[in-house]
């Protein structure tokens, strides 16, 4: 089995509901354990900043490794794409609202560069200009609403080609990004399969 993170993030109609939705899709992946669920931040838009806030976690999943790293975290990359169909959503443009966004933000220890999919592989995950797949995600280190849920799981992990840990690159991006850019609004509860409120 390998060691996966998925970034999960959403801010259209029930944002928490389609997160929570899709920690109950991931689980059922064919030869997909969920090993861990980080508590659920609400969190301020980044780029495009005139839209609701969202609502971000990262699941911490063992899956099947493929034939090779490549094949194995395309497989992966290809269910995300379908689960996030399946939950609604719709071609809005890079950093718009949206239902449900899934990303691979680390396969194993496994550094990957993708353009296009291997022979007999899907397209339809290709997107124009973006390389297929790039792993670890490219953005992860700049983005707190995706180190701050990470950290939850895996503060001591230092993912390939970073130099440093989540844990310690989250408190360097919590200094660029202010802490009120993320706060925490649950805990995930395995049982209800749905976030707690945070207690305070
Ligand atoms: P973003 O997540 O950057 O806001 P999208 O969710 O629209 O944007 O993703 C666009 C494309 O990025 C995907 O279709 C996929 O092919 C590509 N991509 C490259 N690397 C990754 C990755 N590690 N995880 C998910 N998608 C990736
Ligand atoms: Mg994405």
């Amino acid at each position: 089995m390998t060691r996966a993170y998925i970034g999960l993030g959403a801010n259209v109609g029930d944002a928490e509901a389609a997160l929570a939705g899709a920690v109950g899709a991931l689980a059922a992946l064919p030869g997909t354990r969920v090993v861990g669920v980080s508590r659920l931040y609400v969190t301020r838009p980044v780029g495009v900043a005139d839209q609701p806030d969202f609502r971000n976690a990262v699941v911490a999943l063992d899956v099947p490794p493929g034939p090779d790293p490549a094949q194995g975290a395309l497989d992966l990359l290809v269910h995300l794409k379908a689960l996030e169909r399946a939950a609604g959503r719709r071609a809005r443009g890079r950093w718009g609202p949206r239902e449900i966004d899934l990303d691979l933000l680390a396969f194993g220890r496994h550094r990957l560069s993708l353009d296009r999919p291997p022979d007999g592989q899907s397209r339809d995950v290709a997107v124009k200009g973006v390389r297929l797949l790039v792993v670890p995600h490219p953005s992860a280190r700049e983005r707190l609403f995706v180190l701050a849920p990470w950290a939850d799981l895996a503060p001591g992990l230092v993912p390939p080609g970073w130099g440093e840990t989540v844990g310690s690159a989250r408190r360097r991006q919590e200094h660029v990004e202010g802490s009120g850019a993320v706060r925490v609004a649950g805990d995930w509860d395995p049982a209800a399969g749905r976030w707690r409120r945070a207690s305070r």
